[in-house]
């Protein structure tokens, strides 16, 4: 029979296995940080030449900012993070349609939800980890298997032995590639343009809102740093990527309320404007063999429960958790068991939304409204905390 004493050690000498970690994005430096958090020294290749510092806002929920408290990060997170007390939805005529009561979920489990700079965020993540087990300017362009470790090829040409892969390498992941082959990205049928600007005056920093119009969404998250980030989304009909930001405004030039003050005030030549058409990916794939996918690699969704980001930090630190008491082989082969149903969930309700959010006839649109109208807001509330909170069972607790 194995004893505690025994199991314990078996867990401790695996800690000198190599392990390689794909792509230095939010996904792929929270896991470095659990990781390395307890005693393991992975090693992450990202293919820049930096660690990404662009990017416009991000909304983090409570459940991102537990793991934050637990990791010891939220303090310094808290530094630059705007917390927010609500998100209103909106028409375009900035008519209410709903609300979810940030400040109340932040009562009831202390922990707030904020938005942020993207680049903040890395400088948090990235300054958590040992620098000197990241390895920039190197892609990896092919795993093969020999034995029982994975030769990794990089674009330089040089050959490198592992014993396991974590693939954080966002949406269009080689190393998922080279483990599942190819697995289509589902196209939303909609396109969003991103932008962070100075708050005009008589803006609430605390409030954010989302408006729905026709085909067409607006929205406003203050970050922090007296910033506020901007998200602009249309039904696709082509020819998008090439607009220009005065097209881009024209455009939205119906919204109003808050939208209205940001539109007259920003400096179209001085402001970053980032352009995505919107996809996730067709099915979740966790695991295979000795390797991982955590992030978009392996569950990609639609951003319209702003929890992408977050479903790869829970992913982290479940995976995390489990090593707690796991070999690395078990941890791996359990890591699906406890998140596959959670990003489903997230995907799929995301999804949903995004649906409803561009309903191409006016006549569904405001039976949509209507009916938004019409729920009572303790039922969108719970709704709306039941896909924020459902984290804490599945992220390794
Ligand atoms: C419009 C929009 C708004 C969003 N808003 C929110 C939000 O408010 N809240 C939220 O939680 N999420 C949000 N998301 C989702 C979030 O941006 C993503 O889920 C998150 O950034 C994914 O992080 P990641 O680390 O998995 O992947 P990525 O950020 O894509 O990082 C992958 C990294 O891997 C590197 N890489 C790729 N291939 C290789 C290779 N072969 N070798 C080495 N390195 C490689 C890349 O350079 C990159 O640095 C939004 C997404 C969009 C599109």
């Amino acid at each position: 029979m194995t004893s505690f004493k025994q199991i314990n050690s078996n867990i401790g000498a695996q800690k000198n296995e190599k392990i390689l970690i794909v792509g230095g994005g939010v996904a792929g430096l929270m896991t470095q940080n659990r990781l390395e958090s307890l005693g393991y020294k992975p090693v992450l290749v990202e293919k820049s030449d930096t660690l990404r510092t662009d990017g416009a806002g991000i909304l983090l929920g409570a459940n991102v900012l537990r793991i934050f408290r637990e990791c010891g990060l939220e303090e310094e997170l808290m530094r630059y993070a705007q917390p927010l007390k609500e998100i209103v939805s909106l028409d375009d005529q900035a008519k209410m349609l709903g609300r979810f009561d940030l400040e109340k979920i932040a009562l009831e489990t202390s922990y707030p939800t904020v938005a942020i700079h993207r680049k903040r965020l890395h400088e948090v993540l990235s300054n958590s980890v040992n620098q000197e087990n990241i390895h920039l300017s190197q892609k990896v362009t092919g795993i093969a298997q020999r034995d029982s470790v994975y030769n990794v090829t990089f674009d330089n040409g040089t050959v490198e032995e592992y014993d396991y892969i974590i693939g954080a390498d966002g949406l269009r992941s080689n190393v998922r590639e080279a483990f599942f082959g190819d697995i289509p990205l589902r196209d939303a049928g909609y396109v969003c343009w991103r932008f962070v600007c100075d708050i005009p005056a008589g803006l609430d920093a605390t409030s954010s809102s989302e408006s729905w119009g026709d085909n067409k969404r607006v929205g406003i998250f203050p970050i922090g740093e007296n910033k506020v980030y901007c998200f602009l989304l249309t039904s696709t009909k082509g020819g998008e990527e090439k607009m220009n930001f005065q097209e881009i405004l024209n455009c939205f030039s119906e919204f109003q309320g808050d939208w209205q003050t940001i539109a007259a005030a920003i400096d179209i030549n001085d402001t970053e404007l980032l352009f995505n058409p919107i996809a996730d990916l067709s099915r979740v794939v966790l695991q295979k063999e000795k390797m991982i996918l955590i992030g978009d690699a392996g569950h990609a969704t639609t951003p319209n429960l702003g929890q992408g980001a977050a479903m790869g930090i829970e992913g982290a630190y479940a995976f995390g958790e489990l090593l707690k008491t796991n070999s690395m082989m078990d941890a791996m082969k359990l890591y699906p068991k406890v998140r596959f149903e959670r990003v489903t969930y997230i995907r799929n309700r995301s999804w949903m939304i995004g649906k409803m959010a561009h309903l191409k006839s006016p006549f569904w649109q405001a039976v949509r409204n209507f009916i938004m109208r019409l729920i009572h807001q303790s039922t969108n509330q719970k709704e709306f905390e039941k896909a924020i909170l459902g984290g804490a069972g599945n992220a390794g607790k």
